[in-house]
C-alpha cells in the first residue's frame, strides 16, 4: 500500500498448473466441523446431514475461456452449465436436487439472449429433475460469466470418493471418449474460416455427433442408476472433465495406487476417430487428453464383475495396481508408456482450455 515499492519475485501461476495451484492455495485449510465429511479434493464436497449426506459442487464458465459466442447457442450454453455440475454430483454417486446460478452479464447481452440461456438451464433442470433455487446477478465489464452451484443428496454409505480404489479393482468408463474435444476442433476451424472469409458459411452439418458432444453434454445419471439397480457400488468414481489420463491420475493419487490401462480397450466412436484423422491427431490422444466428455470413470471390485459384464454402456479399460507400478498405458503396438496429464495453461486463455 503506497510508500516505496519493494522488489519481490512473484510466482507465475502457469508454473503450478491448475491442480498445483488448487493444492497450493488449499493446503492450509482445516476442517472445523465434524459434519464436513469431505472438503476440497473430490468432484464435490460431502456434508453429513444425519440420515443422509448433502453433496455440493461449483463450476465457473467464462466467455472466451470456456465458450465462444461465435458458435455457442445460448440455450446450449445454459444446458451445459447445469449439466457439467450435475455430472460432478453423479460422480459422487449422488442425485442432484437443487442448483444456484451466479451470472455476471455484460450490457452487450439482450433480454432475449438471457431468456435463451435460461431456457437451456431450465431444460436441464427439468430433464434431471432439479430445482432452480436461486443465484446472484451482476454486471460484467466484458463477457458473460456463469457460476453454477449444485446440491445433491445420497445415503452416506453410497458416496463414491476418488480415494476408494484398491489394487486389482477393475477400471471402467462409460460411453466413449474424445468426441467433445473433436467437436471443439471443428467449431474452432469453422470460426477461423469464417473470420478469413465471412462469405463462406460454416460447414458443421457433416459433424453433428462431435459438435453435440461439445455443445450439449449429458451427465450420466443413467450409469449410476444402472449400477445401483445391479447392486454395484463403485469403489472410486470421477467424471471425465479433463481427459481420461488426468482423471486416472486423480483416482490413483487419492487412492494411493497405480493403474494399468489398455489402449485397445478405450472406447472411441468412429465419428470421433474420423474427425481426429482429419486433424492428424491420434484418436487415443483425444480420449486421453481431450476432456469435456463428462463420462464417468470408476473402479469396481472384481467380485462385482459378473453383475456388470453384460452392460453395454460401460467398458472395462484396465485395472488398479500397487502405487509403485505407477500409471501405465499398454499401447496397441505393445509398448508400455507412462500416463501423463496434459497441463492446464492459464496463459493460453483460449476457448476450450480446461476447467
Ligand atoms: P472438477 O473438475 O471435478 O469440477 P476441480 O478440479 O474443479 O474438480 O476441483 C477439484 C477440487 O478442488 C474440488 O474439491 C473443488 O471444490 C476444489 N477447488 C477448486 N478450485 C478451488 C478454489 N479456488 N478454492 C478451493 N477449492 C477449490
Ligand atoms: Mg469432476
Amino acid at each position: 500500500m503506497g510508500g516505496e515499492k519493494k522488489k519481490q519475485a512473484l510466482t507465475d501461476i502457469g508454473s503450478l498448473g491448475e491442480f498445483g495451484l488448487i493444492d497450493h492455495l488449499t493446503k492450509g485449510i482445516k476442517i472445523r466441523h465434524p459434519e464436513t465429511l469431505k472438503g476440497v479434493g473430490d468432484d464435490a464436497a460431502v456434508i453429513d446431514q444425519g440420515d443422509h449426506v448433502s453433496i455440493l459442487t461449483k463450476d465457473l464458465l467464462i466467455e472466451g475461456v470456456h465458450f465462444d459466442m461465435v458458435y455457442t447457442p445460448l440455450k446450449h450454453l445454459g444446458y451445459k452449465a447445469i449439466a457439467v455440475n450435475l455430472s460432478d454430483v453423479y460422480a459422487m454417486n449422488g442425485e442432484p436436487r437443487q442448483v444456484f446460478a451466479g451470472l455476471a452479464i455484460s450490457t452487450r447481452y439482450s433480454l432475449e439472449a438471457l431468456e435463451e440461456l435460461y431456457a437451456g438451464m431450465l431444460l436441464a433442470c427439468d430433464k434431471y429433475q432439479v430445482d432452480f433455487a436461486g443465484g446472484d446477478t451482476t454486471t460484467s465489464p466484458s463477457g458473460l460469466m456463469i457460476s453454477i452451484t449444485a446440491v445433491g443428496k445420497a445415503k452416506r454409505e453410497e458416496v463414491a470418493y476418488r480415494s476408494g480404489a484398491k489394487p486389482n479393482d477393475l477400471l471402467f468408463v462409460s460411453g466413449n471418449l474424445g468426441a467433445a474435444y473433436c467437436g471443439q476442433l471443428v467449431l474452432q476451424r469453422e470460426k477461423q474460416a469464417f473470420k478469413a472469409n465471412p462469405q463462406v458459411q460454416p460447414d458443421i452439418s457433416k459433424y453433428p455427433y462431435v459438435i453435440e458432444r461439445q455443445l450439449k453434454p449429458e451427465p450420466r445419471r443413467d450409469i449410476i442408476r444402472m449400477l445401483r439397480d445391479a447392486g454395484v457400488k463403485p469403489t472410486a468414481m470421477i467424471d471425465i472433465s479433463d481427459g481420461l489420463a488426468s482423471e486416472i491420475l486423480h483416482i490413483c493419487k487419492q487412492s494411493g495406487t497405480g493403474a494399468m490401462i489398455y489402449e485397445e480397450k478405450i472406447p472411441v466412436d468412429q465419428r470421433m476417430a474420423q474427425v481426429a484423422h482429419e486433424f492428424n491427431i491420434d484418436p487415443t490422444t483425444c480420449a486421453l487428453s481431450g476432456g469435456e466428455d463428462y463420462e464417468l470413470l470408476f473402479t469396481i471390485s472384481q467380485k462385482d464383475y459378473d453383475k456388470v459384464k453384460d452392460m453395454t454402456a460401460i467398458h472395462p479399460i484396465g485395472h488398479i495396481t500397487e502405487a509403485v507400478q505407477g500409471e501405465n498405458l499398454f499401447t496397441s503396438s505393445g509398448q508400455l508408456v507412462k500416463l501423463t496429464a496434459q497441463g492446464w495453461d492459464p496463459l493460453k486463455g483460449e476457448t476450450g482450455s480446461k476447467e
